[in-house]
């Protein structure tokens, strides 16, 4: 009996399985005593197993996604945003519009919530062994840049236009100049109806053609982006506010619209990086 539990437990150094390995005693222990059958001494130590892979399995695509710290639907307060259908957000969450390649925008004022729940969709898809990459629009910009400059736009293209689902966040927070949008049109393109996205913006479509700097491309843009698209608006107040309701103003406090567009040169949050420029 004891050679058979050295060889089990050598077969789960061999098959490199530590944790059904730690609980292999106890589960003996538990079969002598007629606590658990036999399918059961079989099953746990494998589902615990497979437990603790898919968990480090998750927690290494979302560092790769860029998805951490994990923002959840689960931690997601719904009531704080009575606009917002929980319904449609759900549904989206069982991932059907990754497989249709279709774009999501999640539109509203700062502070409502779109980074959150574009990132939570992206765990949800994570977890369904999608994969999922999760950049700002101003990065994604300065990498495509870059990668144009080094001779290999190409290879970054073809890199972004791999994954299932791309979220792109923050449209809107700097403003991007003709060269930048260009370089995103070509990315956009290259993902039509191919791959699934999470765009996040602070701005309403009208004013697309002022933050992209160029109306040309953010109509070649918004020719692409609605096809197949899912839009949805956040109208409420900002999370980030909410102990603190008595510094927002009535009208931003409850329905507030997207905010109309600051005066060129002055906008949301002041900038921390340029796009850069060639
Ligand atoms: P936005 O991208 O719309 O500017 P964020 O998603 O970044 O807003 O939200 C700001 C902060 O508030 C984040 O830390 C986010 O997790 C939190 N937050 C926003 N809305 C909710 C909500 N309804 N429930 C729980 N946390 C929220
Ligand atoms: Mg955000």
């Amino acid at each position: 009996m004891s050679g058979l539990l050295d060889r089990i437990q050598a077969s789960l150094v061999g098959l490199n399985m530590p944790r059904a390995l730690k609980t292999l005693r106890d589960i003996v222990q538990r079969l002598e005593r007629s606590e658990i059958g036999a399918l059961e001494a079989i099953d746990a130590p494998l589902a615990e197993e497979l437990d603790v892979r898919e968990n480090r399995r998750v927690g290494v695509a979302l560092k790769t996604a860029k998805l951490t710290p994990p923002k959840t639907l689960e931690s997601f307060d719904f009531s704080f945003q009575p606009s917002l259908d929980k319904n449609r957000i759900l549904a989206l969450a069982q991932l059907d519009f990754i497989d249709r390649a279709e774009v999501v925008h999640l539109l509203g004022p700062p502070g409502t919530g779109k980074s959150h729940l574009a990132a939570a969709l992206g765990i949800a898809a994570v977890k369904a062994r999608k994969s999922v990459y999760r950049i700002t629009l101003a990065e994604l910009v300065e990498a495509l840049n870059k990668a144009r400059r080094e001779d290999r736009l190409a290879d970054k293209i073809r890199f972004h236009t791999r994954t299932s689902l791309l979220i792109v966040d923050e449209i809107g927070y700097l403003p991007i100049d003709s060269a930048g949008a260009n370089l995103f049109f070509q990315l956009v393109n290259a993902r039509h109806e191919k791959g699934a996205m999470i765009l996040t913006s602070n701005r309403g479509f009208a004013e697309w053609g002022e933050m992209f700097g160029d109306t040309v491309v953010a109509t070649a843009l918004l020719d692409r982006l609605p096809h197949h698209a899912v839009v949805i608006r956040i109208e409420g107040a900002s999370y980030r506010l909410r102990d603190h309701a008595d510094l927002v103003p009535e009208h931003v406090r409850a329905n507030a619209p997207i905010a109309p567009p600051p005066p060129p040169g002055r906008r949301g949050r002041p900038p921390r990086k340029r796009t850069a420029r060639t």
